[in-house]
């Protein structure tokens, strides 16, 4: 069935995981003609519960996958630390679905507070184990443990790519983490390459990163499904951040090569995303990623006729003023995007004695 991309409110904020880009029409080949309703669910292929789970954010919803695993469930990511998807929970807990076939673990795609949020509250409620990447739970406990340690670093870093109001917006967005529900006890997820056996299926984790160190996607050949996380979705641009953990390395040029990596899969694979409508299209999607991304270069590039900060290319890359966790994903992805150009001989970056860091072209 083919059928446009919907005018959802999904796509219509710039959201805490990316811009809106919309592939068109033709090239992505919906699984069904529109969203279903928030908490509800459907079996969206033989085995593969789709859960939507409504947010109280932006981003209004998350898709998390319920697969069937025995006499019970594997469930993938688990919604924001928020009443509204507890209580979203509570309600599908007690339903015959969950009471005839219970969850019996979670596996997080990352540790982004929209999937690794409940998972503490679930585990604390049923007593089940809870994987992750290692390289995400590094960097989540680099995040939590430090909090103070973390905002003062990031604050330096935005400061050299000319943020003057560095420390005020990252004071802001503080209480964005604490959220009264329970942490989860984690334990490392199957390393990228390895295979996990879902009631009877295979599924091989694919490891990417870029948009979050150690992003998990799962394949299942057998199926011809992939649970593609944030990597790949399909109305929305995943953000991509250069924060101050990650300066000399090369997060957009991971991202990007996820996608090839991805776009080398079977052609007709069903794609469940984390956000937005499940689809057929992956090659065509990922190309339209990374070319999406070459436009980001070309767009940067046209506008440094002189030397600039990162900040002063904002309203270059962005049509819109940007605030708060938006102005900070925002200004993350332009010093990503500026660093890979770095990295590929066409932007020289100086550093002047004030600290600030400035971008030309070679
Ligand atoms: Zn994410």
């Amino acid at each position: 069935m083919i059928s446009p991309p919907a005018p959802d409110a999904e796509a219509q904020a710039v959201t805490i995981e990316g811009e809106v880009f919309t592939s068109a029409a033709p090239r992505l080949r919906y699984a069904v003609p529109s969203a279903i309703a928030p908490a509800t669910t459907l079996e969206i292929a033989p085995g593969v519960t789709w859960l939507r789970m409504p947010m109280p954010i932006d981003l209004n919803h998350i898709n998390l996958w319920l697969l069937e695993d025995g006499a019970g469930f594997t469930l993938v990511d688990t919604g924001l630390a928020a009443p509204r998807c507890a209580e979203v929970w509570t309600t599908l807990l007690g339903t015959p679905l969950l009471q005839e076939r219970p969850l019996r673990r979670i596996l997080l795609t990352h540790f982004h507070p929209d999937h690794l949020g409940l998972a503490g509250w679930l585990q604390d409620r049923l007593g089940i184990p809870v994987t992750l990447a290692k390289r995400g739970r590094e960097a989540l406990a680099t995040f939590t443990r430090e909090p103070a340690e973390w905002r003062a670093t990031n604050g330096r870093h935005l400061q050299g790519h000319g943020l003057a109001e560095a420390a005020t917006l990252l004071a802001g967005l503080h209480g964005v983490s604490r959220s009264g529900y329970p942490a989860a006890h984690l334990d490392d997820a199957q390393a990228d390459g390895e295979w996990l056996t879902i009631g009877g299926r295979a599924w091989q984790v694919l490891e990417t990163h870029g948009h979050a160190d150690g992003h998990h996607c799962f394949h299942s050949p057998e199926a011809g499904i992939l649970i593609s996380g944030d990597q790949v979705l399909p109305a929305i641009s995943s953000n991509v951040s250069l924060s101050a953990a990650h300066w000399g390395t090369d997060p957009l040029g991971d991202f990007i090569d996820g996608l090839q990596r991805l776009h080398a899969l079977p052609a007709e694979t069903l794609v469940l995303p984390s956000h937005g409508r499940p689809f057929r299209g992956l090659r065509e999607r990922a190309s339209d990623l990374i070319e999406h991304h070459e436009a980001e270069f070309r767009t940067l590039l046209a506008g440094l006729d002189a030397p600039r900060c990162a900040t002063e290319l904002m309203p270059v890359m962005y049509r819109r003023p940007l605030s708060g966790l938006h102005q900070l994903l925002g200004l993350q992805e332009c010093i990503a995007h500026l660093e890979h150009l770095t990295r590929r001989g066409q932007l020289h970056r100086s550093q002047d004695n004030q600290g600030l860091f400035r971008y030309q072209r070679c």
